[in-house]
């Protein structure tokens, strides 16, 4: 079920021994403007040679560190299956107390990692919240008549799995979207805020906001499309007046300590030259860092 041709940079650790797995999504069936991140997760894989093993900022060697890499989910398959075949991989990673980290492939693949959560941290004081960094909402509730689409996906988290979910970094979305943010009273806080604000006042609130709701844990979901398109121009849908790529590393590094699983997506290496696949590479390599200090400690 798992293609495994090259690793991402690193990942020398065993599947038993590691505490962090990655696992490549290469699906990207229902994109709506642009195809293609079904090639990010190798792209991102061989952006993640260019750069050193030492983390000065984090003093950390990853060569010191326990990460395994997967390969890719074998995805010749329709959304549903996909979905189920993400799930299985996530709950299998958390079952064996590791924590999952996925390269998308399109943002649909988070509602996969966000069921294997809520099956694993739905108990009474254990519960899970998630932090999505995204330029869009994604709370349509069909697009182009496809329900399991990217463009729906945190509102079907929030409708099937968990309410308990604050997106960061949004500036794009239908009245309706908005409208339904409004009324359900969904936990946004958009690209200007984090501007004006700075990300690290605005995800201490977020994380302030689901550690009253009981989560303990945070799945953390970064669409590559929060960061401004002149940092990543290779993503689906680009969208301007977006975050920087210090103001997402300062979110990895806040939220880490809480972090149970992540994943990038929306990387599309096609409209670029590499800088995105890059800069979400250095983003997994960014959060391994700053996890396994907390993990040691
Ligand atoms: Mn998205
Ligand atoms: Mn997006």
């Amino acid at each position: 079920m798992m293609f495994r041709e090259r690793v991402f940079a690193d990942a020398t650790s065993g599947y038993k021994d590691a505490d962090f797995v990655i696992f490549g999504v290469p699906f990207d069936a229902t994109s709506s403007f642009r195809y293609g991140s079904r090639e990010a997760p190798d792209a991102m894989r061989r952006a993640s040679y260019n750069f050193e093993t030492y983390n000065d900022s984090l003093d950390v060697d990853l060569t010191d560190l326990r990460i395994h890499d997967l390969g890719d989910i074998d995805l010749d398959v329709r959304t549903g299956e996909m979905l189920h075949r993400v799930c299985d991989v996530t709950a299998m990673i958390l079952r064996d107390n590791k924590i999952p980290i996925a390269l998308g492939g399109e943002h649909t693949l988070t509602y996969g990692c966000a069921r294997a959560f809520t099956g694993t941290f739905d108990g009474p004081g254990s519960d899970y919240g998630m932090i999505i960094l995204d330029a869009h909402l994604d709370l349509r509730d069909e697009y182009l008549g496809v329900e399991q689409s990217h463009a729906c996906v945190s509102r079907n988290i929030i409708d099937d799995l968990t309410d308990k979910c604050v997106l960061i970094g949004v500036r794009s979305g239908s009245a309706e979207e908005y409208a339904y943010a409004r009324t359900e009273g969904i936990l946004w806080h958009s690209a200007d805020e984090v501007n004006d604000a700075g990300m690290g006042s605005v995800v201490r609130e977020a994380l302030d906001a689901l550690f009253d709701r009981g989560c303990e844990q945070i799945y953390l979901s970064i669409d590559a499309d929060v960061i401004d398109p002149a940092y990543a121009p290779g993503v689906g849908n680009p969208e301007p007046f977006g975050l920087s790529p210090r103001d997402v590393r300062a979110a990895i590094r806040l939220a880490a300590p809480y972090t149970c699983g992540l994943d990038i997506v929306e990387v599309n290496p096609g409209y670029d030259h590499g800088e995105s696949a890059m800069l979400g590479a250095r983003l997994v390599r960014e959060f391994i860092a700053a996890k396994s200090v907390c993990l040691l400690g």
